[in-house]
């Protein structure tokens, strides 16, 4: 079986620890509240998914950082496309560009964050848990 590299891992919502686990509980478009909804525990190797209280606190600060990225791509696009655009035009984006993306963002922040003090196991989730 092929093994997911750890950027890969993080991309695709995995836990960093055994790669294999999901992050997230299956999110419904339709229903947007189960987007944010992660497991408590990863489902493959039972890695706690909150180590401790407040601890993904520090992804806000990734989530800052992308939605400054998502700003910027879509100012220089408007730019771009609409180089007479008003203030106003550019604040209704931004906002609706925030609003698209914050599942994306809340839940890649999350699991760059988790990647940072959960290292991989390759051992992770083979051994059965009784
Ligand atoms: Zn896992």
């Amino acid at each position: 079986m092929s093994q997911r590299s750890g950027l890969t891992s993080i991309l695709s919502l995995c836990c960093p620890k055994c790669r294999t686990g999901r992050l997230f509980k299956s999110g419904k478009i339709l229903r947007p509240g189960t987007l944010f909804i992660m497991h408590s525990a990863c489902p493959h190797c039972k890695q706690s998914l909150e180590p401790e209280p407040g601890f993904y606190f520090g992804a806000m600060f990734i989530s800052y950082a992308i939605n400054t990225a998502l700003f910027i791509v879509s100012w220089v696009g408007l730019l771009l496309i609409y180089p007479d655009y008003t203030l106003s035009m550019l604040l209704g984006i931004l906002t609706a560009v925030v609003i698209l993306s914050l599942p994306l963002s809340f839940r890649l922040s999350r699991s760059i964050w988790l990647a940072f003090f959960v290292h991989f196991d390759p051992r992770a989730g083979n051994t059965p848990h009784y």
